[in-house]
């Protein structure tokens, strides 16, 4: 029934649902805008939700993603000054059969890319439009090219064309709050093996290191600003993070002495309320371009990797590929509209109050606790989802 899928953006989500769907005998291509995939300055928290499911993707990958990244069995709260705040153990392996592991984004990023046939994803190539019809979808490109095929996924993030056609909701909303963050190669005698240390202090910022294994570490950084104005150069990125975190206690200032300009990424903190509806006809969305949400809980590639096995099993087993699309945004929809709205209540986030339903939902979520929240979030079991 389903033959050719055509996949906009080669991030996390779009090359795990190549994989998931190639699995299945469908031919999933990936067209991406950037002309190479660069390695980029972050580190990443995958947990049991996004494990299990990438496990379920393609058996045996996350020995290879434990093997490049380190798992998490500590974490700690320091205020500003270093003071100890509390510490707690990471157990979540023992609980749900998958550790938290922290990995460089771009040994992720390899690491799927790896698992697909290199004709399969296509650089350099930026999607400007698509077209509908009953028969097929036809994708144009920037450089004047189309290709043809049976379903369209855009997989294109925060800022998705693919969404824009689609929904025409405009741009993503600033949260507040800007956040800078890099890689590097580091050691220093605070900063410990397989634990993830975070400092915060009562006007809101918060600063965070993740061992990511191999002599790594990821750092990052996050304040409130009522603009979310990006720096002109890398030197004045470094002078405003600086300014930022002035005084705060060792290790914030060596590690940002230490961090090369370069490699540091500012980026505003943005999402977009749920959606209702994020298919039509042929045309879908997955990952940030369907449900983006501020990082609060490190949820966005988790939750993408969970739609990636989710709509390959719809395709799979639907009679129709409208049926398979329906299956698949009522399957996925509650789930990140519970997500979203979690990291919407932790931000103290305000959406337009656009439904009773949405507010219904937000109570909900502000009476269940923090540890019932982490039982159902991390208890998502992919094989027993019923796609039919
Ligand atoms: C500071 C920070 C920390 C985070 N930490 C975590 C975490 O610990 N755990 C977690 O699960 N999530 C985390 N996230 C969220 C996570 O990074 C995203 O949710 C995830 O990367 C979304 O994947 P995606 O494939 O949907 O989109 P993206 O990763 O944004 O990929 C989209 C791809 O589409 C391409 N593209 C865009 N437009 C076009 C076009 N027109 N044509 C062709 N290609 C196009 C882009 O170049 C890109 O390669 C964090 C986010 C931030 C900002």
């Amino acid at each position: 029934m389903v033959n050719t899928v055509a996949i906009i953006g080669a991030g996390l989500g779009g090359l795990s649902v190549a994989q998931a769907l190639r699995k299945q005998g469908i031919n999933a291509q990936v067209y991406e805008k950037a002309c190479l995939l660069r390695p980029v300055g972050a580190g990443l928290s995958l947990v049991p939700n996004g494990l299990h499911s990438l496990e379920a993707i393609t058996p045996g990958i996350t020995e290879l993603l434990k093997a490049a990244g380190s798992q998490t069995q500590k974490l700690t709260l320091h205020k500003s000054n270093g003071e100890l705040i509390g510490q707690k153990s990471v157990t979540l392996q023992e609980k749900y059969g998958q550790p938290m592991l922290q990995i460089r984004w771009s040994c992720l990023q390899e690491i799927l890319a790896s698992q697909l046939p290199s004709e399969a994803i296509h650089l350099d190539h930026r999607c400007i439009g698509f077209q509908q019809n009953q028969k097929e979808v036809q994708v144009c490109f920037e450089s004047g090219k189309t290709v043809q095929a049976d379903v369209l996924i855009g997989a294109d993030g925060l800022n998705s064309v693919v969404r824009q056609i689609l929904i025409g909701d405009g741009d993503p909303d600033y949260a507040g709050r800007m956040s800078w963050r890099a890689v590097l190669k580091y050691s220093h005698p605070k900063l410990l093996p397989h634990e993830v240390m975070s400092m915060t202090a009562s006007d809101g910022k918060i600063f965070g290191f993740f061992d990511l294994g191999s002599g790594y570490v990821f750092w990052s950084g996050a304040a409130l600003c009522p603009e979310g104005n990006i720096a002109e150069t890398a030197a004045e990125v470094k002078s405003r993070i600086q300014h930022q975190f002035s005084g705060w206690a060792e290790p914030v200032q060596e590690i940002l002495a230490a961090t090369n300009v370069e490699n540091i990424v500012e980026r505003p903190i943005c999402d977009r309320p749920p959606l209702e509806n994020w298919s039509q006809g042929r045309v879908t969305l997955l990952g940030d371009a369907a449900h983006p949400m501020v990082p609060l809980l490190g949820q966005g590639a988790n939750t993408a990797f969970e739609d990636a096995w989710e709509l390959a099993q719809c395709l799979r087993h639907a009679s129709s590929i409208e049926t398979a699309l329906a299956n698949y945004e009522n399957s996925r929809k509650p789930r990140t509209q519970i997500i979203q709205i979690r990291n919407a209540v932790g931000a103290k986030r305000a959406y337009k109050a656009d439904s009773e339903t949405y507010l219904a939902k937000m109570m909900q979520q502000t009476q269940l606790s923090d540890a019932e929240f982490e039982e159902w979030l991390y208890n998502y079991k992919p094989s027993l989802v019923n796609y039919s």
